[in-house]
């Protein structure tokens, strides 16, 4: 049984526009000594801009590529097809695209008039066995392939949420020892968001599986010292880690209705703060309760 007080902090909660599903969640997050984050719409804002569109020769322009990039993402939900769509202006109605696979963690993939199209990052190109420049760009690399030819790439680039630094000291404030990030992106985006934003730990290149499979990692190293592990996601595609760790967070704006209904905890107004809010409210009302 679970003290009466603990439901006068979910009360306090909902009035911070924390939604917590029952109050053992409150008290699973007086013991939470570690937060892992997703990086996309969590820590960053998720409105990726369009800053690079590079063809690969002099045969393709940029307005080409970046249509024939949109016409592949235009069925797409992922926060990096919708900018590809908003960069391209022009009318993709006349554009027959069909056969669309999405891989997460990858790309997309089509046939675009008669062509097979392959839009995504390394892995996806890797997958499809076409060779792509290795030279660095100041974003999130997407790359087009036709016909397994590599023909350009668009960089993308998203901006941290403008309190998420200021969440991952207060959340160390508050008790948590170890911080994560959990990301699909690459490395190299994801090095500069950790140390922007002061995260003790990077996990880049995961596949929602292996987002899963950290998560299980931490839990099992936390268990046995009684410590207890929480995961903040937007939940395109994290809806099974959200699932497996002790107290799942989702974004309640941004984030999938799969996400909201796998998760112990929803934040109504996105602000990674909420949660170290949370955590103080927990504190505070076992302290009543005590
Ligand atoms: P995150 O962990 O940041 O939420 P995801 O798992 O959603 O990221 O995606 C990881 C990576 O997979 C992205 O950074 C991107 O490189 C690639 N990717 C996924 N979906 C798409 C898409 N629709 N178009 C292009 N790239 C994609
Ligand atoms: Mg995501």
């Amino acid at each position: 049984s679970v003290p009466l007080s603990f439901f006068g902090g979910i009360g306090a909660a909902s009035r911070h526009g924390i939604l917590i599903k029952g109050s053992n969640f409150l008290e699973a997050l007086t013991a939470v000594k570690t937060v892992a984050f997703d990086k996309t719409g969590t820590l960053t804002r998720g409105q990726f801009t369009v800053n690079g569109v590079e063809p690969a020769t002099a045969a393709m322009s940029g307005t080409d590529l970046l249509k024939l990039a949109a016409a592949v993402e235009q069925q797409s939900t992922h926060p990096i097809a919708r900018s590809i769509v908003t960069a391209y202006e022009g009318d993709l109605s006349q554009v027959a695209v069909s056969d669309l696979t999405e891989k997460a963690g990858h790309g997309v993939t089509a046939t675009v008039d008669g062509q097979t199209v392959v839009v995504g990052n390394a892995k996806a190109m890797a997958a499809h066995q076409i060779t792509v420049p290795d030279t660095e760009t100041l974003g999130t690399t997407v790359n087009v392939a036709v016909n397994s030819q590599y023909v350009g790439r668009i960089t993308v680039a998203d901006q941290p949420k403008p309190d998420a630094a200021k969440a991952i000291q207060t959340l160390k404030q508050e008790g948590v020892t170890q911080t994560v990030l959990l990301t699909g992106d690459n490395r190299v985006i994801a090095g500069t968001i950790g140390q922007q934003l002061g995260l003790d730990r990077v996990e880049a290149e995961l596949l929602p599986e292996q987002k899963v499979a950290v998560m299980a990692d931490l839990t099992e190293q936390a268990h046995p010292q009684h410590q207890k592990v929480a995961f903040v996601g937007d939940g395109i595609n994290d809806t099974p880690v959200l699932a497996r760790a002790d107290v799942g967070i989702a974004m309640g704006g941004l984030g999938s209705d799969a996400a909201i209904e796998a998760a112990d905890i929803v934040i109504m107004d996105d602000q990674p703060s909420k949660l170290a809010q949370a955590i103080t409210i927990a504190h505070h009302t076992k302290r009543i309760v005590w």
